[in-house]
Order: structure tokens, then sequence, then C-alpha cells
């Protein structure tokens, strides 16, 4: 069958060819028998074959049509398959280009699912992998420290220095799991944003404070840089920014350099507030940055600076910023220093 010739087409092609067949043979008998031809004869003969030749071709080619495509059709549309629509649908195209579209349509569809189940399960496999790693090296650490401690420590110092690491190790399992509750909660869709009108400022200077003391230990000045004149008051999840906040600014601590300054600006942007947190710190390779607010993702400098981080944080960050409906984006350059920044939505007059 060529492109053009659908069943329908075909099917008046046979009636018509049989209808003139027949006409033409009564006219070459009549000839030879030397009959008079009797057009009103020839008429009806015409007619009736043509309507007869064409109601059972049609009959007969609809069912084979029907019966042959019928299982192609019943996997690519998904079991509802009607007849009078299909057998119709058939008839009156070229049904083995129609076919052949819907067949390679629904080829993409497939492997484009199957290749998302793949990644899917590719991705849970490296995430329990990475959970259980994560949990595993605190863990060892508290073994081995109650262990000697059960094989007897005299000294009471050293005693009291191995339940503080314990300690430390227990706070740091918490933590994790806090932190995995947490972007699980913003997967499943389960936290809800009360958003209230606050002084980002006063909360910048806030966290400033709870953050002192960590910042003096490495010798980092915190600073409010351009814009904490102004006061700016945004329109957001008090809880989710005072966590995006705290987040950024004690990476911006832990991956300093000593003497080194963190500094908060804010600026104003139509209806939002452009919030940068910028340190001069150790910076970011430029081939880590598209994954570091994956979840579990740390850069080399990070794991050998020992710091005890999980790589969830800017994971958090990213689900909560982006739980606004705003985008955070990260500026960095290797012993540099790095800039963070976020937008919120400005609080409304
Ligand atoms: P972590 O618990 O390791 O700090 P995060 O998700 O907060 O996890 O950060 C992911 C990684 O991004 C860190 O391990 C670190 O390598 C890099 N990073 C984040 N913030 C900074 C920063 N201010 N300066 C340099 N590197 C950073």
């Amino acid at each position: 069958m060529n492109n053009n010739v659908t069943p329908y087409k075909l099917t008046l092609y046979i009636s018509v060819g049989v209808a003139l067949l027949s006409v033409a043979l009564h006219l070459i008998h009549s000839y030879f028998s030397n009959d008079q031809y009797d057009w009103i004869f020839l008429s009806l003969l015409f007619g009736i074959l043509f309507l007869v030749t064409y109601s059972m071709t049609r009959y007969f080619l609809e069912r084979y049509i029907y019966n042959r495509i019928k299982p192609i059709y019943k996997i690519i549309r998904k079991g509802t398959v009607n007849k009078e629509k299909i057998s119709g649908e058939a008839f009156s195209t070229d049904v083995i280009k129609s076919l052949n579209s819907e067949v390679s349509k629904w080829r993409d569809e497939t492997t484009k699912e199957i290749d998302s189940l793949k990644s899917l399960e590719e991705y849970r496999k490296s995430y329990v992998g990475n959970i259980s790693h994560e949990l595993k090296t605190p863990l060892f650490s508290i073994q081995g420290y109650i262990h000697t401690l059960l094989e007897g420590v005299e000294d009471t110092k050293i005693q009291r220095k191995f339940l503080l690491r314990a300690a430390a190790n227990t706070d740091r399992l918490l933590n994790i799991v806090k932190d995995l509750e947490v972007i699980t909660r913003i997967e499943e869709g389960s936290v809800f944003l009360e958003k209230e009108n606050f002084s980002i400022v006063k909360m910048t200077k806030e966290i400033f404070q709870d953050l002192d003391l960590k910042a003096k230990e490495q010798n980092i000045s915190l600073k409010l840089g351009e814009g904490s004149s102004q006061n700016f008051f945004v329109h957001a999840d008090r809880e989710s920014v005072q966590r995006i906040m705290s987040n950024l600014i004690t990476n911006s601590i832990k991956y300093c350099k000593v003497d080194g300054s963190t500094v908060v600006s804010f600026y104003s942007m139509d209806k939002d507030v452009l919030i940068e947190i910028a340190d001069n710190g150790i910076g970011i390779e430029e081939k880590h940055l598209k994954h570091i607010f994956d979840r579990f993702y740390r850069t080399d400098q990070s794991r050998n600076r020992n710091i005890g981080g999980s790589g969830l944080g800017l994971s958090i960050v990213k689900h909560l910023i982006e739980a606004h409906k705003k985008t955070i984006t990260v500026k960095s350059e290797l012993e540099k220093g790095t800039t963070f920044g976020f937008t919120l939505d400005k609080a409304k007059k």
C-alpha cells in the first residue's frame, strides 16, 4: 500500500472496478449476440454491483485491519480500545502511517519512562549508600570511645575527654537525622510556610550574636554590608529564613581562612530583596559548583578539613528557598572566597 492509499480509497477503486468490469462484460456479450443495449439495466447493474462490492469489501477490510492492529493499539493506548473508533480511523486514514507515528511516539515516551525509573533507582541506591556512610563515621567513633572506656581507663581526665567526644558524635548523628527529616518533609510537601513580615537585617544581627563565639574561635569578623542601614522587611517564613541564613553564615565561618571575614549585604530589587553572604575563605573549585546543593555533596577540601559536615546543609537551604519560589546563586573562586545570593519577597506596606 503506498503512502496515499487509504483502505477507503482502495474499497472505492475495487467497487468501481468490479462494477465497470461487469458492465463491460455485459456490453461485450450484447455486442456479440447483437442484443440492444438497455442503458437503464446497465445503470442499475453498475449501481447494485458498486454498492454490494463496496459494503462487502468494507466489512471484510475493516474486520481484517481491526484484528491486525487491535493488539498493537491495546499496548500503546494502555488497554483502552474502542472498536468502532479504531475501525473508522483505520478505514479512512493511512493506517500504517498513523500507526507508525503513534508507535514511535509511544516508544519515545516509554524509553523516557524507563530512563527516569533507572535514574530513580540509581539515586535510591546512592542515597541509601550515602546515608549509611554518613551515619557510620560518628557511630564508629562512639563505639571506639565506649569500648575503650569499658576496657578500663584509669585517668579521669581521659575518661572525661572520651565521653565528651562520644557525646559530640552523638550530637552529630542526631543533627544528620534531623537534617534528613527536614529534607524528607520538604520533598513530601508537608512543610507549610507561615509567611509573615519581619526585618531581615534584625534577624541577621541576631544570628551574628549566636555565632559570635564560633567566629571568634577562628578570628573571623562578621559584618553587615550594603543596605543594612535600610532595615529591609521581607515577607517569608521566619523559621525557614532563620535556617537558611544560619546555614550560609555558619558555612562561611567553617570554610574560612584565618583572620577572614563574612559580609552580609542587602539590595532592593523591585519587589524583592537580594541577600548576599560573602566570605573571603577557601572558595570552591568551578567543577564542584554545580553539585554543592546536592545531598551529601562535599568538596575534597571540606572533607580534608575534617569539620564534621554532612553535606546536607546547602541541600536544605536550596529546598527552603525554592519552597518560597525563589532561587539561590553562588559565585566562588578558589582561595579567594564565596558569595551566596538569594531573594525574598519584600514585605508589602
Ligand atoms: P557541609 O555539611 O559539608 O558543610 P553543605 O551542604 O553546607 O555541607 O555544603 C556542601 C559543600 O559545599 C561543603 O562541604 C563545602 O565543600 C562547600 N561549601 C559550602 N559553603 C562554602 C563556603 N562558604 N566556602 C567554601 N566552600 C563551601
